[in-house]
């Protein structure tokens, strides 16, 4: 076969349905030759588990919640079960309550910004430090942003968290580098997914996107970042590090 991740072991976290991003990335993952394992949480897991069947190849999947210390201090032993080192690690999480999207911004109070920096922003260093034990060797860590340089309708906390999650990419990869581990973001444009459809007017921002990316933007394709992804875990971008590399069909580029 012969793929660009032959031979790689990759850890997806955050993969609820086929339409998830995560899930984009494992396919593709499994397509390019790696062996891969997934996570989700709580309730949604046995969601997870049915939904792996529908990868080419029915991968691990774990329990994590970013959010909680034992299930992060027991990760490396869960992994061990299945794989014995990690070359990436994918960080496809987010979550703010209802009162933290969709126009409240003003009124939001500071627990539930709390719990958005927790799952969002925060868990990116936690999942990196997780798995860290499994990557002695070096490897490459990607997380999934949507543009923060900006204020966004609807978008309220998330943008903020999203914001915090960019600076967090970068000193992560500033304290990684020394180990050999490269940490960047993909900056994917609106898709439609579980996480999109819970933010209340972030239509508004789908609806906007396409006539204006240069090469069109179309909300249900999930490859294309999935095949950023992919190609960031991958040995083709072997000096890139505390980058922000946009799927968005050139949207941000463009001034009107
Ligand atoms: P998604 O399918 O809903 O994926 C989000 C995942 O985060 C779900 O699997 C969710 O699990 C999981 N999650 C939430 N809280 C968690 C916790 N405490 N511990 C572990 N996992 C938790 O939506 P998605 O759009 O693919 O989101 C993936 C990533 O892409 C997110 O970082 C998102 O911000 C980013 N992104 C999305 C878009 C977009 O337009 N969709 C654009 C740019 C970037 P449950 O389903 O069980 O809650």
């Amino acid at each position: 076969m012969g793929g660009i991740l032959e031979g790689k072991r990759i850890l997806v976290a955050g993969v609820t349905m086929d339409t998830s991003l995560g899930f984009a990335v494992a396919k593709v993952a499994q397509e390019q030759g790696a062996q891969v394992v997934i996570t989700n949480f709580g309730r949604a897991l046995s969601i997870t588990r049915r939904i792996a069947k529908r990868l080419p190849v029915e991968p691990a999947v774990l329990e994590l919640d970013v959010t909680n210390e034992e299930h992060l201090a027991g990760l490396a032993d869960s992994l061990r079960a299945h794989v014995d080192r990690l070359d990436g690690v994918v960080h496809s999480i987010a979550f703010a309550p209802q009162e933290a999207l969709g126009g409240n911004f003003l009124q939001t109070s500071w627990p539930d910004v709390a719990t958005a920096l927790h799952v969002s922003t925060y868990s990116f260093k936690a999942l990196a430090m997780a798995a860290l034990p499994l990557m002695q060797h070096g490897g490459s860590i990607v997380g999934l942003t949507f543009d923060a340089s900006v204020a966004w309708p609807a978008y309220d906390w998330m943008g903020v968290a999203k914001a915090g999650l960019e600076s967090c990419a970068r000193y992560l990869a500033r304290d990684l580098g020394p180990k050999g581990i490269r940490v960047n973001l993909v900056s994917a444009g609106p898709t439609k997914t579980i996480a999109a459809k819970g933010i209340p007017g972030f239509e508004q921002v789908e609806s906007i996107w396409a006539p204006r990316a240069p090469l069109g933007w179309d909300a249900d394709d999930r490859e294309a970042t999935g095949r950023a992804c992919v190609a960031l875990l991958s040995d083709f971008f072997p000096k890139t590090t505390g980058e922000i590399i946009h799927v968005d069909g050139g949207y941000h580029a463009m001034g009107a």
